[in-house]
């Protein structure tokens, strides 16, 4: 296990040996430590202690209703899942599988871990901050003031709790759009965390955040080019659970460029935010494809505001789109473009983008895009469009929020579907509660009815990371103590004095 700064902003038990219980004691993730935080527990409300399933054991998902999201595997009224090896190794009904441990999956929908393509997971701790305000209140207050004074253990913390929260919500893949590596060392606590968690993470390698916006000049950062160490020291292989994008600042053509040509150096994709309110109608990507900058590698996030000419670009650059359909509807980003992508030939992912004032509930971000989308359609009919669009099925909203968030995030060979070979991202969703019971329609009750209440059991890379509605290994009375200690010590360096209400 890799310790951080000789263990100064490390937050695992094996660096902590005083029995006072500190912010220190509490993360998780190696065999040892995972067995003194289960022995730490005690308290877990309910005592239903999530079950371990030993390493390397294979595993049946048994007798669930699979949504493969395969369309040439297709769905099961009920089957089997097989992971061995932590892949996916069959999916049919009926499979023999002697010596696995089997989960049973009676009045479960299982299917592919949600996948977000564009969450700033540094602001864990900062959830519910800005409820009421708009885009200019968040880069003031979240950015400016909070940012441009959050330490590597400020960072620890947020990526932290954000990808806990993730996992725990059935988002089994989340891209972190990194936008907080005031030095090196916020950039190494931020890697560690999602490490730590266990979350499939894309980390999204972005600029710093000062107190007057100018990142460029942000004493001790390192960006774009630190990204060399990052790619050699923590991503040097395609093969693991963590991967490498950089993730573009927003600005002129000038300050841009250079980033690009930084991650491209490396190998890493790109994601970048564009079209976004006023500031996003300047034509942005018809200036960088004049430099011939535009290519497959790039995710665009919200694209509220980009001309009919820029979106072609992206089509015809084979670039993917992320859509944040609940913040960019909150706080003025523009119209989320949910219709614009679809007429275009683009099929868009979906990602939650600030917990500070939008939840971490991914099913959310399928209602809201899917509720919009219908909106669109029938305010067009009601104003006597005699040839409107299609309306959005629940499946093809699933697919967004599976199928192509993998694709954004770089991963579509190793997740997004239950197809055979591929690493076992799954997540098994509980038909036998109160929203959603008696199931009639499988597709239906998770994109409509469902939210993280339903899930039930979250396997990454075939390990479980939640099994009967618990999280595995971690100690919630911890957490919760030392999420408010990391808040406070925010709150203080930061300046801001906290209500609480
Ligand atoms: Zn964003």
């Amino acid at each position: 296990m890799t310790h951080l700064r000789g263990n100064a902003s490390c937050f695992c038990v094996a660096c902590n040996s005083s029995s006072a219980p500190s912010r220190r004691q509490f993360l998780c993730t190696t065999a040892t430590s995972a067995v003194a935080a289960s022995v730490m527990a005690g308290t877990i409300a309910g005592t239903a202690r999530a079950q371990q399933v030993a390493a390397g054991r294979a595993i049946l998902i048994k007798g669930g209703c699979v949504l493969t999201l395969d369309r040439a595997v297709g769905d099961f009224e009920r089957a089997d899942v097989l992971v061995e090896r932590g892949k996916i190794s069959a999916v049919a009904p009926n499979i023999d599988a002697p010596d696995a441990e089997v989960i049973d999956a009676a009045h479960m929908i299982v299917m592919p871990g949600l996948v977000d393509t564009h969450r700033h997971m540094w602001q864990g701790i900062l959830r519910n901050v800005l409820p009421d305000g708009s885009l200019d209140d968040y880069i003031a207050l979240v950015q400016k003031t909070f940012g441009a004074r959050y330490t590597p253990d400020d960072v620890y913390a947020g990526d932290y709790f954000s990808a806990l929260g993730a996992i725990d919500s059935g988002v089994t893949c989340i891209l972190d759009w990194s936008h907080i590596h005031n030095t090196p060392e916020h950039t190494d606590a931020a890697v560690k965390a999602l490490n730590d968690s266990g979350v499939r993470a894309v980390f999204g390698y972005g600029n710093a955040q000062t107190a007057d916006g100018r990142w460029w000049e942000a004493e001790g950062a390192k960006y774009p080019g630190d990204i060399a160490r990052l790619r050699k020291q923590y991503f040097s292989s395609d093969d693991q659970l963590a991967t490498l994008y950089l993730a573009a600042p927003s600005g002129s053509p000038e300050q841009i460029l250079p980033t690009f040509k930084a991650a491209r150096d490396v190998g890493a994709r790109i994601t970048i935010h564009v079209g976004v309110g006023e500031r996003g109608r300047v034509g942005l990507l018809e200036k960088l494809n004049a430099e011939g900058a535009l290519k497959s590698d790039t995710t665009y996030i919200h694209c509220c505001t980009l001309n009919d000419t820029e979106w072609k670009l992206i089509r015809d650059t084979g670039g993917t789109v992320s859509i944040a359909s609940y913040v960019e509807t909150l706080m003025g980003h523009g119209n989320p473009p949910i219709q614009k992508a679809i007429d275009i030939g683009v099929r868009p992912s979906l990602s939650v983008d600030v917990e500070t004032s939008v939840p971490n509930d991914f099913f959310a971000q399928m209602r809201t895009v899917f509720s919009l989308q219908k909106k669109e359609v029938w305010a067009r009919r009601l104003a006597g469009d005699k040839n409107p669009p299609k309306f959005l099925t629940v499946r093809e909203v699933l697919e967004f929020a599976t199928v192509e968030g993998a694709r954004a995030n770089g991963l579509e060979r190793k997740a997004g579907t239950l197809t055979p070979g591929k690493e076992a991202d799954i997540i098994l969703l509980r038909t036998d509660r109160l929203n959603v019971m008696p199931m009639n329609n499988a597709v239906g009750a998770v994109v409509t009815s469902m939210g993280p209440q339903n899930v039930d059991t979250v396997l990454i890379a075939g390990k479980v990371m939640k099994r009967n509605g618990q999280l595995v290994g971690v100690d919630f009375a911890r957490l919760d103590r030392l999420a408010g200690e990391a808040r406070d010590r925010l709150y203080a360096n930061a300046g801001v004095k906290n209500t609480r209400i």
